[in-house]
């Protein structure tokens, strides 16, 4: 049976082994200690915080089938937060979405871990290179360790990362590999210790350093916590991006004085998160990464519309094309 390597256990990455997995023999690597990449949860004492993605939005016939089972089982449901618009010295506007956007419950990474389930799936384990035999198979280089031979090796990481990873003869192909630089975005997690006395529950936010804040607890499924997510502009995290995190977090409560008022309850923790690269462009088309001589692939958000459902989309299709040629060459 073909055997196939999948380097990344995010949205799209799980994506490809569901659908490989019967058809190939499917082994994922994730450097993180648990699943879903950018649909990240972090539990920091009591407070959770789903701190990467917010939410997703399902506009494709494929996304809307594949989240059915999920929302039988509420493990995917609509959130509906009262949502505003701030600006600092700014009267808040009414900021209404226009169409259901969805979460997972009871957080972000929920879905993937439902996902992961069944999956031969190596977590902690960061692929630093791939190896060529002699055979044309592929060897992953995973710190002193060789992993057994993959005919086939689709990297899911993002797009920068990806560059890095696969070799030249296969990211040279692919001009989007090499130009897609993704803008990052730092989240402050804070636990309040009591509940602010705030009119909303996720807010836009028009400010050089903030621009979006989210209350945990309007999360369904959420048990009621004081747990408030920040993220910044992606100008200003890619200015301070390596500043030390008490410089970070210091300069992202003054923005968010700015905008709620001074009256901040206590803080009980706070934590810095960095997203290096946190989101993709959406591409007008999107793109088919896959070299049938090399034996490589590659997908994720970047590839599609820079989105959760992006990521599933370039997941599917390329799972699609390969099982196609695996097929073909059987
Ligand atoms: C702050 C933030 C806010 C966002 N908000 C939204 C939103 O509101 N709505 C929305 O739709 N999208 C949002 N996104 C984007 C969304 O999270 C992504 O589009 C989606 O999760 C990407 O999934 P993916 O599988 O393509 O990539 P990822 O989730 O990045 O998965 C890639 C995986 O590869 C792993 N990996 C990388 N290198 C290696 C290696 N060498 N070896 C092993 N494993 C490796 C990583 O650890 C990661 O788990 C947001 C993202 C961020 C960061």
């Amino acid at each position: 049976m073909t055997r196939i390597a999948i380097i990344g256990a995010g949205v799209a990455g799980l994506t490809l082994a569901r659908r490989l997995q019967g058809s190939a023999e499917v082994v994922v690597f994730e450097k993180s200690r648990g699943v879903g990449g950018r649909m990240a949860t972090r539990r920091v004492d009591s407070f959770d915080f789903d701190h990467g993605a917010q939410f997703f939005t399902v506009r494709s016939e494929a996304f809307r089938e594949f989240l059915k089972p999920y929302q039988a089982r509420g493990l995917v449901q609509q959130w509906q937060p009262r949502l505003l618009s701030l600006a600092p010295d700014e009267k808040p506007g009414e900021c209404a979405w226009s169409e259901p956007h969805h979460v997972a419950v009871p957080g972000m990474t929920a879905l993937c871990k439902a996902m992961a389930s069944g999956l031969d799936l190596r977590l902690e384990t960061r692929v630093e290179a791939l190896h060529r035999q002699p055979d044309d198979r592929w060897r992953l280089a995973i710190g002193a360790d060789r992993s057994t031979a993959f005919d086939w090796v689709i990297c899911t990481a993002p797009a920068p990362q990806t560059y890095a990873l696969l070799p030249p003869e296969f990211v040279q192909q692919h001009p989007l590999l090499g130009d897609n630089t993704m803008a990052p975005c730092i989240a402050l997690l804070l636990g309040l210790q009591s509940t602010p006395d705030w009119h909303f529950d996720a807010a836009r936010i028009q400010h050089d350093v903030l621009a979006w804040l989210s209350c945990e607890a309007s999360r369904p499924g959420r048990a009621e916590c004081q747990a408030v997510t920040l993220h910044s502009t992606a100008t200003w995290a890619a200015a301070h991006l390596d500043d030390p995190d008490d410089v970070v977090a210091a300069s992202m409560l003054a923005a968010l004085r700015d905008i709620t008022g001074p009256s901040l309850p206590p803080i009980a923790v706070q934590q810095v998160k960095r997203w290096r690269y946190a989101k993709a462009d959406a591409l007008e088309s999107p793109q088919l990464l896959l070299d049938p001589d090399l034996q490589l692939a590659a997908a994720g958000d970047w590839a599609h519309n820079g989105r959760v459902e992006g990521a599933f989309l370039s997941g599917q299709r390329l799972a699609d094309a390969l099982l196609t040629h695996i097929q073909k060459s059987a």
